[in-house]
């Protein structure tokens, strides 16, 4: 391709509205350009990338038996609301206006209406079906550039099968296709353990990157014995003690105590001996959840231990419902609230909590005597420094970027749609679903966020959009003209890929400059002091290595560099 005529919109500045550095070499270099919020036009510079992709991510996928298929991004409503999804989605889900459609996030539900009407019996499982679409979510905060769009592509592939033992080969078929593609693409990436969130079901797994740039939260384990997403982590912490001290509760009097802090201060106790009172609406039902001390709900355990959307109850509505405020609220006496606790507070006495009376707390609280709780569940989010759940390292928090996601999906849309096969004894029973997702240009933006450095872009070979970026010094020198033009018939014949910088009338650091910008893995520079002494050059991107060749054996060098 010649840059003369290519279509590369190159920027010195650092565009004001990008933060993160993909994006804003994505936007230097020329690859995308923002049309509005969290949609992009992507240039063809960019548009190389993403097909390089695309075809890593088909590659895998078809070595795993995945067919493709391309599904509709118009889907009915009611198949929607028939799966709960458009409440699950809420204001996530594109609605049309002239017309009962949406805009489809995913695709379970299309894949179960196709399995409900062309799947029938055991022997038509088990099933890979894959595809690469646009997908649609009215993200709230698009940023991050390409990261988190309101239109993005995604792969997703869906597995249906006839048995449990099925879907876990399916699962773990895709778990490898993912490793090799995130490799192929030179991503330096880990696995974590997840939640199911909204899509329902059991096992789930991310595939992330470690950066500041993600919206995501992991703990790791130092010694990388162990990963799981903030929102599904756990630790070893202790258990709350039991004391042998049986009295009954007692009112104490604790004015203006707003805090765990204060509370243990006022008291001169040790916050372990403090229940915390959080209060949740879970869908619309107020439930009272009990933490130790200082420990901190963690939203998604919650929502998973409810089945439902959960968020914090609003301070005039507990007022309302408790005649006290959020400092002052207990699980002793309380009516009309579920009432959970964290697994740290099982079995647990000798208690603090509120009294359910602005500036009252109770003591000598015993859990089991005194309240009823429904259930400890591990409700807790961890904490930096906290022994790994096999005890054999401590956690870090990172920031992650999730690259994509292996759920296995059970048999949730299957009963919802109606998707039932005949197994061999005749005997009717619902498909077994897995479903796994990849974002192809959260690909892209994550290689860029691993590899670049402050003069721009350094694209592996496997993805990078051209393998030699060529370069002519002193454009105004025929033999420098000739050569360039004739290395780069040569190459193109011989199937490299190759961007040809034949501007003329531009100085040559522009051009170093565009080349180091662009990020190509191999710069070829034809100049004219060089080429008097028979040589050209070739400039590494990554090392900035630089070597002279004989201009005979160039091609045969540059072969060599690209196998
Ligand atoms: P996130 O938590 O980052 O919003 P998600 O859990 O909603 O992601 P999935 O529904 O599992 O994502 O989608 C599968 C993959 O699609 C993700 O792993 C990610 O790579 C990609 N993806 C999801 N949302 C977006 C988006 N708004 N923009 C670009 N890619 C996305
Ligand atoms: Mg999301």
């Amino acid at each position: 391709m010649r840059l003369s005529s290519y279509f590369v919109p190159t920027v010195k500045e650092t565009p004001n509205d990008a933060v993160i550095a993909s994006h804003q070499l994505m936007v230097r270099a020329g690859m995308i350009r923002g049309l509005s919020s969290g949609i992009y036009c992507w240039l063809p510079l960019g548009q190389r990338v993403m097909l390089k992709v695309m075809q890593v991510v088909r590659e895998e996928m078809d070595r795993i038996g995945g067919q493709e298929f391309y599904y509709p991004a118009l889907n009915p409503v009611e198949l929607w609301e028939e799966t709960g999804r458009v409440k699950a989605f809420g204001d996530n889900l594109f609605h049309l206006k002239n017309r009962p459609l949406v805009l489809a996030p995913t695709h379970e539900e299309v894949v179960a209406w196709l399995a409900k009407n062309h799947i029938a019996s055991y022997k038509d499982l088990p099933q890979i079906w894959y595809q690469i679409q646009t997908k649609f979510r009215n993200e709230p905060r698009p940023r991050s550039g390409v990261l988190r769009g309101r239109q993005f592509i995604m792969k997703d592939s869906y597995t249906l099968d006839a048995t449990w033992e099925g879907l876990d080969r399916g699962y773990d078929l895709h778990a490898q296709a993912y490793r090799n593609i995130f490799s192929r693409c030179g991503l330096n990436f880990f696995v974590v353990g997840a939640s199911s969130g909204a899509m329902g079901g059991s096992a789930s797994q991310e595939f992330m990157i470690e950066s500041d740039a993600g919206e995501d939260v992991v703990a790791l384990a130092e010694d990388g014995s162990y990963a799981a997403n903030l929102e599904v982590a756990t630790s070893l912490v202790d258990q709350a003690k039991r004391s042998p001290n049986a009295e009954a509760c007692a009112e104490i009097h604790t004015p203006n105590v707003k805090t765990i802090d204060q509370l243990a201060a006022f008291l001169s106790v040790d916050e372990s001996r403090l229940a915390k009172s959080v209060v949740y609406w879970a869908g619309e039902e107020p439930v009272l959840v009990l933490m130790m001390g200082n420990d901190e709900l963690n939203e998604s355990k919650l929502m998973s231990v409810m089945g439902a959307e959960v968020r914090p109850i609003e301070p005039e509505r507990l007022l309302q419902l408790t005649g006290a405020d959020t400092g002052s609220i207990g699980p002793v006496g309380l009516r009309g609230f579920r009432i959970l606790a964290d697994k740290r507070l099982e079995g647990a006495n000798e208690l603090i909590s509120g009294a359910n009376k602005n500036d009252y707390h109770l003591m000598h609280i015993d859990l089991a005597r005194d309240c009823a709780i429904e259930g400890y569940h591990d409700l807790r989010t961890v904490r930096e420094g906290e022994t790994s759940p096999n005890g054999t390292s401590r956690l870090k928090i990172v920031k992650g970027v999730e690259l994509g996601h292996i759920f296995k999906l059970g048999t949730k849309y299957s009963d919802a749609l109606g998707a039932r096969f005949l197994d061999e004894n005749g005997k009717e029973l619902p498909v077994i679903m897995g479903s796994y997702g990849i974002g192809i240009e959260r690909i892209v933006a994550c290689h860029i966020e691993q590899n670049h450095d402050g003069d721009g872009i350094i694209w592996d070979k496997a993805i990078a959009p051209f393998q030699i970026h060529l370069i002519t010094v002193g454009s105004r020198s025929k033999e420098v003209v000739d050569t360039a033009e004739r290395l780069y018939s040569l190459l193109v014949e011989d199937g490299v890929e190759v961007l040809f910088d034949d501007r003329k009338d531009i100085s040559p650091g522009f051009k170093f400059k565009d080349a180091d910008l662009l990020g190509m893995p191999f710069q070829v520079i034809v100049g004219e002091k060089n080429l008097a002494a028979g040589k050209i050059e070739i400039k590494e991107r990554r090392t900035g290595d630089r070597t002279l060749v004989e201009l005979e054996s160039a091609i045969g060098k540059i072969q060599q560099l690209l196998v």
